[in-house]
């Protein structure tokens, strides 16, 4: 009896063995792999997280989202995958409703910028590990959320604007902005201008320098402040600001065979491969237009946060205005309307190779060639205020460079798309074409910088 016992001990115990060395050998201990695309600690209740799951093997089991608190714990999200995914994504943000839940017995109001909790994410496979449960990976996050959209408190704001006109907005942000746009189309979500740039200044306070561009009917203007938190909470705060019509000029322009012949050589550098000198104008003051202007516009977000100028800005001395701004051109080539295009600056003659001062402190973002406007120098006068020199014929300055208000550009010229020696004069809010005697004449260069100064 005693010796078999003995073999039954011993065969007893040589299959544990074996079956230790099968499930040692055959079970698999690695959990799944957890990774997010969580980059700030700061998040609204609407940030999206994407949770990427993997295990090559044996595959996925189930996942596990909670988030806790001094107040306890709750599930937000508990699912189990059918069929042993390899690897899974999942996308979720924590909900109002689960942070309302989270916080009901805390002892303050959860409609705060700085809830603090944890989050959890557990991941089991499909192994048999751990009695037939699986193995489980876990990360964990310590979060703050954001449950306040950003306010702001309009500090100076037109009542109303006129097409073309420049103005500006200053506001107080509740709090930090990750960003803050004015939109004036109609359109909800997009924006034909792409919305103008506020930029902060001290204390949250954000200036912002806007125009309602000539080309968009005063009807569609629904200006809008657009602002982003840290967190991501998005307010959208209309305007009251009304926007008014403008009537532009009409201009005939006869375009000559002599100036064709003339500006032909010029013309093929921005459009090379035309030999018919009307076809090759109309490629120039269509579509290198167009292209130079994309150029320009692109050269928006090369700004200073701060308004660079001092004052009113400085005109081409003694020199006499030949077009206006937004004048409605139509050309002509030998009695026959040809194109129809806007004219965006307004034209300065004085005496052939007049030197060409900087209207006000700024920095050079481009001198060089750009199709229609010949040799150009564009400057940049903080908060998206950026002025355009053009059909010069001589360049005394290089991109980078810092000038100061009367600063020698260079010398006005006819290269471009020019017939004689004048200066092309335009300035820039937010890329948008504006009027510039708000600039040369009126009163937008003060009242910001002034509005800034009471402020401080
Ligand atoms: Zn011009």
């Amino acid at each position: 009896m005693r010796q078999k016992s003995t073999i039954l001990y011993a065969a007893g115990l040589l299959a544990a063995l074996l079956a230790g060395i099968i499930y040692l050998l055959l079970a698999d201990h690695t959990p799944p792999v957890i990774e997010t695309d969580l980059q700030n600690a700061l998040i609204t209740p609407e940030t999206e997280i994407s949770v990427s799951l993997s295990d090559a093997s044996p595959g996925l089991r189930s996942v596990k989202i909670s988030l806790g608190a001094e107040s306890g714990t709750i599930t937000a999200l508990s699912a189990e995958f059918s069929g042993r995914p390899a690897s899974e994504t999942i996308k979720f943000s924590l909900g109002r409703e689960n942070i309302r839940r989270l916080f009901q017995n805390a002892p303050v109001t959860v409609e705060r910028n700085d809830l603090k909790l944890l989050l959890t994410i557990s991941a089991t496979d499909a192994s048999m590990a751990e009695f037939g449960k699986g193995n489980t990976g876990e990360r964990q996050f310590e979060l703050t959320v954001d449950l306040l959209p950003p306010r702001a408190e309009i500090l100076a704001c037109p009542s109303q604007i006129q097409q073309g006109r420049s103005a500006s907005l200053v506001f107080r942000a509740s709090e930090p902005l990750r960003g803050a746009r004015l939109l004036v189309g109609a359109d909800n979500e997009k924006d034909e201008f792409e919305g103008f740039t506020s930029y902060p200044q001290k204390n949250n306070i954000y200036a912002c320098v806007f125009t309602l561009p000539h080309t968009a009917p005063p009807e569609s203007f629904e200006p809008r402040l657009v602002l982003t938190d840290q967190a991501g909470n998005v307010s959208r705060i209309p305007l009251n600001i009304l926007g008014l019509p403008a009537r532009y000029r009409e201009d005939r322009i006869s375009v000559s065979p002599v100036f064709l012949r003339e500006k032909a050589p010029e013309f093929m550098r921005s459009a090379p491969g035309e030999s018919d000198a009307l076809a090759l104008f109309l490629r120039v003051n269509n579509e290198v237009r167009k292209a130079n202007y994309e150029e320009l516009r692109a050269l928006k977000t090369r700004t200073e946060a701060t308004p660079l100028w001092q004052g009113v800005f400085l005109r081409l001395p003694n020199a006499i205005k030949r077009s206006e701004f937004a004048d409605r051109r139509i050309y002509f080539y030998l009695g026959r309307e040809v194109d129809r295009q806007v004219h965006q600056g307004i034209d300065l003659a004085s005496v052939l190779r007049d030197k060409v001062p900087a209207a006000e402190n700024g920095r050079v973002i481009f001198a060089g060639y750009l199709g229609i406007h010949g040799n150009a120098v564009l400057l940049d006068h903080g908060l998206g205020v950026q002025t355009l020199y053009s059909h010069l014929s001589r360049l005394d300055v290089k991109p980078g460079a810092p000038v100061r208000r009367g600063r020698t550009l260079g010398l006005t010229g006819a290269s471009g798309m020019a017939g004689g020696d004048h200066l092309h004069f335009e300035i820039f809010v937010g890329g948008v074409s504006v009027e510039p005697d708000d600039w040369l004449a009126g009163a937008v260069p003060w009242q910001l910088i002034k509005t800034l100064n009471d402020l401080q």
